[in-house]
């Protein structure tokens, strides 16, 4: 059984995440898709929220489950046994800092890291611009899922 993870922030997942995480169960017989919780971090979507929107815009894939972790990456794959963590690549700036993790991840645990260039058509894509756009009112619709982009409009007109 070959296993990968995806771990990220997802607040909120966008169409960029999915395209890897659609690539990665295409790739691998399982994939766990981790939400990292950081509490330092502050986030417009609580945990549950992000993994509820996370469950519902992979319901059509039988291999992919979604958890949440707190800690480090290397320890959660040691625990749940998967050797692989699946990674899109947007630009060359992604890469100085995904590298060294890459590299220390191998160092710390003997965990490896699959690197996918993103589909070009998300390599602008971040959760962060996303959120930003929407809050000014921006138009989202291409970037997220629509339960996503419901959710987006509902947050930030509430917040507003
Ligand atoms: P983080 O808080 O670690 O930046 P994100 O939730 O924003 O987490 O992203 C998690 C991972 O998803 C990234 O490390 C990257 O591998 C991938 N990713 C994010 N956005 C894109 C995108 N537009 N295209 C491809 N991969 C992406």
């Amino acid at each position: 059984m070959r296993r990968a993870l995806c771990p990220g922030s997802f607040d909120p997942v966008t169409n960029g995440h999915l395209d890897i995480i659609d690539r990665a169960a295409n790739l691998y017989d399982e994939v766990v898709v981790a939400i990292f919780v950081n509490q330092s971090k502050s986030s417009l979507f609580e945990v549950d929220e992000r993994r509820e929107m996370l469950a519902e815009v992979t319901a059509g894939y039988p291999n992919v489950t979604i958890d949440t972790f707190e800690g480090l990456v290397v320890d959660y794959c040691r625990v749940h046994d998967i050797p692989v963590i699946v990674k899109g690549l947007r630009a060359v700036s992604d890469f100085d800092y995904e590298l060294q993790m890459a590299q220390m991840n191998r160092g710390l645990a003997g965990v490896d890291t699959l690197f996918m260039p993103t589909n070009p058509e998300y390599s602008f894509l971040a959760s962060s611009l996303v959120k930003e756009i929407a809050k000014w009112g921006g138009d989202v619709a291409l970037l997220v899922p629509p339960i996503v982009l419901k959710r987006l409009t509902e947050r930030t007109s509430s917040a507003g």
